[in-house]
């Protein structure tokens, strides 16, 4: 008996120490590997902070029924099924020669079930990229006739073949090798690296029964994550998982314990539905995902109700002469939803509770007079106010429409941002110390140090998923408490609102301004080229403007970046050698930048090549053609705010979408979806299910809480039960059992809640 070793593993075992436990041939560097990839994926801070309370939060990705597998005989075309197989023949063979890059190979294996209940089936995958053919070589030394390995995915019929065959995309996620009888060594892995050698005594947990298959943890693989997880439990101290909702609760809803779910929701026992588990409504399932919302929603609302109890630096007098004051300076007749988000915003600033509304409207709604009609009401109560914009494209636009407005009232207007000069700028800090800037327009350069406000009583963001939460609160820190709104041109889905902004109020602008007409989406694949190249010379002839958009994807940011600037030069010099045209991207200066967009505003440029920096917010009504290409790469919303450019005024516009090579069947659905509507809501909510809520509003980046396993859109009904549960408990704030939960929401770095009060 080794003295230093623990008897049994509890929950807050670092993951470091799990070595000790001799769990699945873990030893010391092994665990600091598993350790560092939990990490990153709890983000956590460093690798000493991963338990195993991570490791039991990551969770599998799907079920395999291994308990039953398929035979060959029992295949049918599109049928999706795990075989257990023994390879024929394996090779890997050129279909695309050239520079290592672009090199690509197919995969082939032949393979038969022990019974050879029918003819050999055909397993293959795409193997590209600058190392393709050593992991060609690599995988046929390792899947030698005689090997036997267990695959699943969607079989197909092959009629030239005659057989059935399966492409993997992910082969390293979707082929374990099984130790071969006859060889009786240890089974190799997929990836020869020794995080992924595996046990050969546990080689019972991968067949004959149902399995949970990971997605790859850092380096190991999902076999290796079974193994480790399996090991885990298997030593597990029967107390150690808590439960954390309370008990009438989980009567209430008939819930399972906790240490139940975790236990079943990564080992299905052999009696439960597989079908539930699939559609994630297992009962191990429906207790994690309660578990989720509940806990969000919670934190959301206790945070909510902490701001309702604050008071203000300053209550607002919204009175006659100042409403004669604002209606001296509109320029139009406000639409029915302005005037009823305008009633609201108004309330909010007259209670002594700071605002904090978000303010919804699709592009082109009019939020910014919303925005400035407040910022006036808290100036003619002698405050100041900010607006802040995500861009410096954006923040010139607010604050020159602002100036206008405002320009026959005594008030100064000032944009702050980072490519002021250094002298420049402090001025402006000064002159805002001192309170002599009323409203301070700029980009995050009004949250950086230095800036001071003599009395700020209203804080704006424009373009809320463009920033971060943390901003949020420092603009807030720079006031007295102030009032905050932020605007939004995604449309959230009610359910996405009502959880991740669960601490914001919503009013929507529901109603477009009068005299807009509908633009026409084209979606056009390359044959159509030149039918869009007609258009863009038939619109500027009539005097307008057009704008090409390139997809920026970070991985290869570079390439893209080349594409755009590229394709501007063959516009430029070839296609329309006799039209000024631009480009602009986030690479240029500052001072390039502007210049770009002041000659665009201007007029002089006629068509401007850019990469998606103009997808929020810029207002050239000239403007009335939209080009996008590589469409299939963005996301409906961002799609939808792009053609939010064109048609902001009374001609008609248009918004080409152009695929590249072969339109996919998805593609070609999701973009069928931004021709047939023009509804900011119908389009975020395909959105979410299309993409989840992190790629709709980059939950990522700004830091709000991600669901480890609810989904907004499948799991709907649970949120709303949940939403519903917290708020009960929310409201008996002197019962012990909220004091508890209370205690722990505060615990979980998630919510950022310890360092509130
Ligand atoms: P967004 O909500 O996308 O920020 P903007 O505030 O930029 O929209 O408004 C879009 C355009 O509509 C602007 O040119 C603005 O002047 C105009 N606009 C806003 N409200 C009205 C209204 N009530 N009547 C007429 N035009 C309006
Ligand atoms: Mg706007």
């Amino acid at each position: 008996m080794i003295p230093s070793m623990p008897s049994a593993i509890c929950l807050n075992i670092r993951i470091e120490d799990l070595h000790n436990f001799r769990i699945a041939r873990l030893g010391d560097q092994l665990s600091h590997k598993l350790a560092l990839a939990l990490a990153a994926h709890a983000n956590k801070r460093n690798s000493a902070e991963a338990t195993v309370e991570d490791l039991l939060n990551y969770l599998p990705m799907r079920y395999e029924d291994r308990s039953h597998p398929a035979a060959i005989k029992d295949l049918s075309d599109g049928l999706e099924a795990s075989l257990e197989l023994v390879v024929q023949r394996a090779h890997g063979y050129e279909v695309r020669k050239g520079l290592s890059r672009s090199r690509l190979f197919i995969f082939e294996v032949r393979a038969y079930d022990a019974a050879r209940s029918g003819p050999e089936v055909i397993v293959w995958w795409f193997v590209s990229g600058g190392r393709a053919y050593d992991i060609v070589k690599y995988y046929s030394e390792k899947l030698v006739a005689g090997t036997r390995f267990i695959t699943f995915g969607r079989w197909e019929w092959n009629a030239t073949k005659s057989t059935y065959k399966l492409q993997l995309h992910r082969p390293a996620d979707e082929l374990e090798l099984l130790p071969s009888p006859d060889q009786g060594e240890t089974p190799v892995d997929l990836e020869q690296s020794e995080e992924n050698v595996s046990d050969p005594s546990l080689a019972a947990i991968h067949v004959g029964r149902r399995v949970p298959v990971y997605r790859k943890l850092g380096p190991f693989n999902s076999k290796r994550v079974r193994e480790i997880v399996h090991g885990v439990f298997a030593q597990l101290d029967p107390q150690a998982i808590d439960e954390t909702l309370p008990e009438d609760l989980l009567k209430r809803h008939r819930l399972i314990g906790r240490a139940q779910a975790l236990r079943e929701i990564h080992f299905p026992p052999p009696d439960t539905s597989m079908a539930d588990y699939e559609l994630a409504r297992s009962p191990a399932h429906t207790r994690m995902i309660f578990e989720d919302f509940f806990w969000v929603t919670f934190a959301l609302g206790l945070k909510r109700g902490r701001r309702e109890k604050e008071t203000k630096g300053a209550t607002l007098k919204i009175d006659k002469p100042v409403k004669n004051k604002i209606a001296a300076v509109l320029p139009f007749k406000l639409t029915e939803a302005q005037v009823k988000v305008t009633r609201e915003i108004f309330k909010d600033m007259r209670s002594t509770a700071p605002m904090n509304r978000l303010l919804q409207g699709d592009v082109g709604s009019g939020k910014t007079i919303v925005a400035a009609i407040a910022m006036l009401a808290a100036m003619e109560n002698d405050l100041q106010t900010a607006l802040m914009a995500p861009t410096e494209i954006l923040a010139e636009q607010h604050a020159r429409n602002i100036k206008r407005l405002l320009a026959r009232t005594p008030y100064r207007v000032e944009l702050l941002t980072g490519s002021l000069r250094a002298a420049e700028k402090r001025k402006l800090h000064v002159a805002l110390r001192a309170g002599e800037i009323h409203a301070c327009i700029g980009t995050h350069a009004l949250v950086q140090e230095g800036v001071a406000f003599a009395r700020l009583g209203l804080a704006v963001i424009d373009e809320q998923h463009r920033f971060g939460v943390m901003q949020r609160a420092e603009l807030r820190a720079r006031g007295l408490n102030p009032d905050v709104l932020v605007m939004t041109a995604t449309p959230i889905p009610r359910s996405l609102a009502m959880t991740v902004y669960g601490d914001l109020d919503v009013s929507v602008i529901d109603e477009l301004p009068p005299g807009r007409t509908p633009i026409e989406t084209i979606v056009a694949g390359e044959d159509q080229r030149q039918d869009v190249k007609r258009l863009i010379q038939r619109e500027v002839k009539s005097g307008h403007q057009v704008y090409v958009v390139y997809p920026l994807v970070e991985e290869s940011e570079k390439v893209d970046l080349k594409d755009a600037t590229r394709r501007y030069e063959y516009l430029r010099d070839v296609v329309f050698p006799k039209l000024r045209v631009g480009l602009l991207h986030g690479k240029m200066k500052p001072a390039e930048k502007e210049e770009v967009m002041r000659a665009f505003v201007a007029g002089e440029i006629k068509i401007l090549v850019s990469t998606t920096v103009i997808e929020v917010g810029v207002d050239v009504p000239n403007a009335s053609v939209m080009i996008v290409e590589h469409a299939e790469r963005f996301g409906l919303s961002q799609l939808h705010q792009l053609r939010g450019r064109v048609g902001r005024g009374a001609k008609k516009s248009y918004c080409v979408l152009l695929t590249s090579d072969k339109k996919t069947a998805v593609a070609e659905e999701r973009l069928g979806i931004m021709a047939k509507t023009s509804d900011g809501f119908v389009i975020a909510e395909k959105d979410l299910e299309i993409r989840g809520p992190g790629e709709l509003l980059g939950t990522r980046q700004s830091g709000l809480p991600e669901f480890r396993i609810g989904n907004l859109v499948r799991d709907r009904e649970l949120l709303e039960n949940a939403k519903r549960e917290a708020e009960f408990y929310l409201n008996k704030e002197r019962s012990p059992v909220t004091a508890q939960l209370i205690a722990r929401v505060k615990q979980d770095t998630r919510f950022e809640l310890a360092a509130v009060g």
